[in-house]
């Protein structure tokens, strides 16, 4: 119960009123731990006001009611329409895709305690005042029409393929493509890379809806996926290293290499040692320091942190580096005279917990 509290001290009451589905989740990612390894303060993922009660105190109601527009649905985009929406402003909430949680979604796959924030934000978004328009791409002029006060930007990274010899190759894909191949989107990118039967099943999965329920997805990727036996990926920070796990426990055989010198950017001590403990324990390669990466047919060669020539055999490489922050819309609704608020990842990667507290930050300011 210890971290459950901390991820919601409320819990008692709540389930005391018999709201269990209000209880914000715990989602075990070991930030609280983490921080006692290294000595700083103690502090929640999910709950920015966690043992920072004086600092960052319930932001009274709205002196003046705002009509704000959140563009994006992911979990800095949900949180911050919530927490607007509770402190009384009108709220809308925009999502070109067609459902909430943008990457949150793909993170809930691969490491399925997200799920419980995902469904917590969805149900509390469901529950509050806020109108989400799916399908929906912000422009000036929408945001124009809808008389925006202010705006808040949560768009979430750009994710660029890094010039890495041979991620032209066919069967290299981007860490997006495989959100999207797994989560049953399209784009045409991916459409060239895949064979009709792939491109049918992605089809009929999201046509019927089964790719938008994570647990069918979960269980489903158990016995097919696209890939091959073999796969290797460029990039050993959070991502990587979770759909690492991801894959090694569908049945296949995984190798990690990254130029950093150190795996596991992003993670929290704690969750990095359990993490790759975890690979080394189902046989996941992983080589960290290495230089001159490059793709071939059936290989990923480079130079190893000894200095010696290295492969990594695939049939498959999926590319899980190249995201950054990404402001170009809230410059151009800035340059379009719109009060805009950035929120998560559009300010460089920061995952959940920066996307929950730049939601309370910018929540509080407007
Ligand atoms: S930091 Fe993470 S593990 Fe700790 S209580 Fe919050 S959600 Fe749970």
């Amino acid at each position: 119960m210890g971290r459950k509290l901390l991820a919601d001290p409320h819990l008692p009451r709540k389930l005391k009123e018999g709201r269990p589905q209000d209880v914000l989740p715990c989602i075990y990612c070991y930030t609280c731990i983490s921080a006692i390894y290294i000595q700083e303060h103690a502090r929640c993922a999910v709950n920015p006001e966690t043992c920072f009660e004086s600092l960052r105190p319930a932001p009274p109601a709205a002196a003046t009611r705002k009509r704000v527009v959140v563009v994006g649905g992911g979990p800095g985009g949900m949180e911050a329409a919530r927490r607007l929406d509770r402190a009384g402003h009108e709220v809308v909430l925009l999502e070109r895709g067609d459902q909430l949680g943008g990457t949150l979604r793909f993170a809930a796959l691969a490491y399925a305690a997200n799920e419980r924030l995902l469904d917590w934000l969805a149900r509390q978004v469901e529950a509050s005042h806020v109108e989400v328009r799916l399908g929906t791409v912000a422009t000036p002029e929408l945001l124009r029409s809808l008389s925006a006060d202010a705006v808040v930007v949560a768009t979430g990274a750009r994710r660029s393929m890094p010039p890495i010899p041979g991620s032209d190759l066919p069967h290299v894909f981007s860490g997006d493509d495989l959100r999207r191949l797994v989560l049953g989107e399209s784009s045409e990118a991916l459409e060239k890379k895949t064979g009709w039967t792939t491109r049918l099943a992605t089809k009929i999965g999201a046509a019927t809806g089964m790719t938008a329920n994570l647990d069918f997805v979960r269980r489903a990727t158990h016995q097919w996926m696209p890939l091959g036996k073999r796969i290797a990926i460029v990039g050993g920070e959070l991502v990587g290293l979770e759909l690492a796990e991801f894959l090694s426990e569908r049945g296949r055989t995984v190798g990690v290499v990254d130029d950093v010198p150190r795996l596991g950017a992003g993670l929290t001590i704690v969750r990095r040692m359990r993490l790759i403990e975890e690979l080394e324990e189902h046989g996941v390669t992983l080589r960290a320091g290495a230089s001159d990466i490059r793709i071939e047919a059936e290989c990923v060669r480079f130079t190893d942190a000894a200095g010696q020539g290295a492969a990594i055999l695939a049939d498959h490489v999926i590319v899980a580096k190249g995201a950054s922050g990404d402001l170009a819309l809230a410059e151009q609704l800035r340059a379009a005279s719109f009060a805009v608020h950035v929120v998560g990842d559009c300010r460089g990667v920061s995952y959940i917990e920066g996307a929950m507290r730049s939601a309370a930050e910018v929540a509080a300011a407007i």
